[in-house]
């Protein structure tokens, strides 16, 4: 088994109207072996072509890539000891599951009886033992995703690269594929590194998460690391849904001063953030962060808020609620025992023990 590394990628594309674009910026991390890692971030960071040079489908513009011990710089991608499972699937629709499973094998001369004995140990693991003689036509979105991963585990190899394989799926399937990704690489013990878009399925699939803007590494952190130490605003308004809330402050003294309520911080994050005394802050709070005090069983002496609520909507078993302090929209979230409504003036508290301050951009 393998672990990969990336010592100082750069990509860089020669694109006809934009000039160079570059799309991965100096990339360093470690994916160990064995491990679970995620690459999250939106549409055009650079998780794509992070992907692909692992896989050797695109060279790096400068940097070297390790797979396992192995400099692979120069190594052809059927040398790499890799497979990957594609957004699309991209079977073969001439050629019936069970073709489509053996041709990667095929190529690479494996014994008519050792793919034989590989396809059906990976048809057990997935259960798409009756699906062999179909052509993929035939198939549903989740049973192609099935077939994708199977092509990928007859091959055996150390490392698995998956880019974005659920997102042509609907919710109710990405929930339980998710879970099923999970089991397989438990049972698999390979290194997996999985691309997203997608912070929840990051949140839940990943033992640690890339998160990239932009071409850059943001944050390279376990799961609830990065919900609790987001390194920037970036990271804490990427990972959390509803995401966290932004307020514009001003530091003074123990006071946060916003356009229209003072909070109190506590002592241990007066510490942490004095660099920011006297000058302009941004306060990032999380939805749960903020309570509403009929919810509480004590009276707390600060960061008590009275606000007129927007909108409330009911989730179920929770209620979001929407107000502002000065120019900043604010969401909280609370149980619906809370029995907010709308258009109604409440009193919250904000519990600064969970907050963050950010530099303003
Ligand atoms: P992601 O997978 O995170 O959505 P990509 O890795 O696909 O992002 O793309 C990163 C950036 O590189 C984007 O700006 C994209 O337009 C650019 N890019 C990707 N592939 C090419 C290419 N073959 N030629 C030119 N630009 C490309
Ligand atoms: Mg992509």
């Amino acid at each position: 088994m393998a672990e990969v590394k990336f010592i100082n990628v750069v990509k860089e594309f020669e694109d006809e109207r934009k000039g160079k674009v570059r799309a991965v910026n100096d990339a360093n991390f470690t994916v160990k072996d064995k491990e679970f890692l995620v690459f999250v971030g939106p549409s055009g960071c650079g998780k794509t072509t992070s992907l692909r040079m692992i896989a050797g489908l695109e060279r790096q513009s400068s940097g070297d890539i390790y797979i396992g011990n192995r400099l692979v710089n120069k190594v052809h991608p059927k040398d790499r000891d890799i497979a990957m499972v594609f957004q699309d699937y991209a079977l073969y629709p001439h050629m019936t599951i069970k073709e489509n499973l053996a041709f990667g094998l095929k190529n690479l001369k494996t014994p008519k009886a050792e793919i034989e004995k590989k396809i059906n140990e990976a048809a057990a693991i997935l259960s798409i033992e009756n699906l062999l003689d179909r052509k993929p036509r035939e198939l549903s979105g989740g049973q192609k995703q099935r077939i994708a991963v199977g092509r990928a585990i007859v091959r055996n190899p150390s490392v698995f690269l998956f880019d974005e394989p659920l997102s042509n799926l609907d919710a109710k399937l990405r929930v339980q594929m998710r879970v099923e990704l999970s089991e397989l690489h438990k049972r698999l013990g390979a290194t997996v590194i999985y691309v997203t878009h997608d912070q929840v399925e990051a949140m839940t699939l990943g033992q640690r998460i890339v998160v990239m803007n932009q071409g850059e590494i943001q944050q390279i952190a376990a799961p609830e690391e990065l919900y609790e130490n987001p390194n920037n605003m970036f990271v804490a308004g990427f990972i959390g849904s509803p995401p966290m809330n932004f307020i514009k402050c001003r530091l003074d003294g123990n006071k946060l001063i916003a356009a229209d309520c003072t909070f109190t911080i506590p002592s241990e994050k007066l510490e942490k953030y004095k660099k920011y005394q006297g000058k302009e802050v941004i306060l990032g709070i999380r939805p749960e962060d903020i309570l509403s005090t009929n919810l509480l069983s004590y009276q707390p002496e600060t960061n008590i808020v009275q606000r007129t609520l927007k909108v409330v909507e009911h989730l179920g078993a929770e209620l979001l609620f929407y107000f502002s302090v000065g120019d900043d929209q604010v969401t909280g979230r609370v149980s619906a025992d809370a029995k907010l409504t709308g258009l109604t003036k409440v009193e919250l508290f904000f519990n600064l023990e969970k907050m963050h301050l950010f530099d303003p951009t």
